[in-house]
């Protein structure tokens, strides 16, 4: 679903930064020189016609701009968004790496100030090193190195949720989005029109975070991941997943169960505390250090009682030993979540041998990962070798993303005459969903990476 307009156009440095990327200052910026004669433009860098990847610009004709989210979409190769211009200000929705895995970049060469919330800028700063990590080992090629992620750190302005601040005449307030703790809508009152952005958002009550309010608005942009898919029922999931893992664990199995650090794996151990306290869950890789800054900030959470306990419940794996302790488990949750490298294939690896035990994935599995593959093959890429895996696999949807019909009654609640649907998929989820959200009587917009739109 790769589109025009979104693959990064870069220039390979040589020698000393071998692995150094930059974009071609002047040549690789999609967005226009000089401001909108009227009405308010937005431009998408990244993120309109696809997922992740995001970066818009919005300006008036006073020349007020900000920038909302700039992240990378971590495919293989990454794809990155477009140059972003000169901006004071960057609102950056949440800790996801689709949306912040270009901010370093961003700090660093134009200086720009972001504002999030406290949450989202404590995590930053893990997601940013795993995601230089990661691009290390996989030798793909990152417009910014560790210098740059410090520029970033200290660049941060936090902001509580519904607590306004000013950007010239323009009105900036943030909002809950659900989706994971720190998440946020961003609303922008301009003096002649009001527009919510969601970044990722969700309205339906998660473990972990309250499901996101509609705000009043004249102007909506709305991530349309699930387009055109409606979710199952959250307690019919819920349950065949926990009924699942009691089956595993009645045989005398192990489930494996792969999460994302960032949200999934602290809403699967909130889960199986609530619902099979009695068993004995082992969690690994970098959601323990998320999970203790979700802690940090409980105004974020929607019980924070119910993480502390299920928190001081599971065991926590930190070192070789306790690695090799929960091979024993009932339950092993481990980073990664797609089973691309992580404690989770060392355990997958470790399991495999033994048909008692049980695989179950909580999350959609990319192209080119090994929980695909796995889906696809029955093999996945070990430390090197193809190994064919015979173990019972199974996979839930746990995502934090409004469906279809969350989306269009949103949209009806926000009572918005323009609705601008992106981080959609072009071809199978936006049109199912700008189609219902015409006949709404929405005006629906479906915008491109790298051209302008035009709101009056
Ligand atoms: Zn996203
Ligand atoms: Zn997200």
């Amino acid at each position: 679903m790769e589109t025009g307009g979104c693959d990064p156009q870069v220039l390979l440095l040589p020698m000393n930064r071998l692995n150094m990327v930059v974009y071609a200052p002047g040549r690789t910026t999609t967005y226009p020189s000089s401001p909108p004669d009227k009405g308010l433009r937005y431009h998408y860098l990244g993120g309109g016609n696809e997922v992740g990847n995001v970066g818009i610009v919005l300006e008036d004709p006073s020349a007020n701009r900000l920038l909302l989210d700039y992240g990378l979409a971590p495919t293989k190769p990454p794809r990155y968004p477009d140059e972003a211009p000169y901006v004071s200000d960057a609102i950056i929705t949440h800790s996801h790496i689709d949306h912040l895995g270009m901010v370093p970049w961003l700090a660093s060469n134009h200086n720009t100030k972001l504002h999030a919330t406290e949450l989202t800028a404590a995590i930053s700063e893990m997601m940013w090193y795993d995601c230089h990590k990661v691009s290390s080992i996989e030798r793909y090629p990152l417009p910014w190195d560790k210098r740059d992620i410090d520029i970033a750190l200290s660049a941060w302005n936090t902001h509580k949720f519904n607590s306004a601040w000013e950007q010239n005449d323009w009105k900036l307030e943030l909002h809950r989005a659900g989706h994971i703790p720190g998440a946020a809508m961003l609303h922008v009152e301009t003096g002649t029109k009001k527009v919510l952005f969601t970044g990722d958002f969700d309205t339906r009550d998660s473990q972990l975070v309250s499901g996101a309010k509609p705000v009043k608005t004249d102007v909506l942009f709305v991530e349309g991941t699930y387009g055109g898919r409606d979710h199952p029922v959250k307690e019919e999931e819920n349950l065949r997943f926990i009924e699942r893992v009691a089956e595993v664990v009645q045989r005398g199995g192990t489930a494996l169960v792969p999460a994302f650090a960032n949200g999934r794996t602290q809403d699967v151990v909130m889960l199986l505390h609530k619902h099979l306290p009695h068993l004995d869950v082992h969690v690994d890789g970098m959601g323990k250090r998320v999970a203790k800054l979700q802690m940090e900030h409980p105004e974020t959470l929607r019980d924070p009682k119910a993480l502390e306990d299920a928190w001081s419940w599971c065991r926590r794996v930190s070192s070789k030993s306790d690695r090799k302790k929960a091979l024993a488990a009932d339950v092993i949750v481990s980073t990664s979540g797609m089973l691309d490298g992580g404690p989770s294939i060392w355990y997958l690896n470790r399991l495999r041998h033994d048909p008692k035990n049980a695989l179950l994935l909580t999350g959609y599995q990319a192209r080119n990962t090994g929980g695909r593959r796995l889906l696809e093959e029955n093999r996945i890429p070990i430390f090197g070798n193809l190994t064919p895996i015979d173990l019972e696999i199974d996979q839930y949807s746990f995502s934090t993303h409004a469906g279809h019909s969350e989306i269009v009654q949103f949209a009806k609640d926000c009572e918005a005459e323009d609705v601008v649907i992106y981080h959609s998929d072009p071809t199978m989820a936006r049109p199912p969903l700008a189609k219902a959200l015409e006949e709404n009587g929405h005006n629906v917009h479906v915008p491109e990476n790298g051209i302008s739109g035009i709101l009056e």
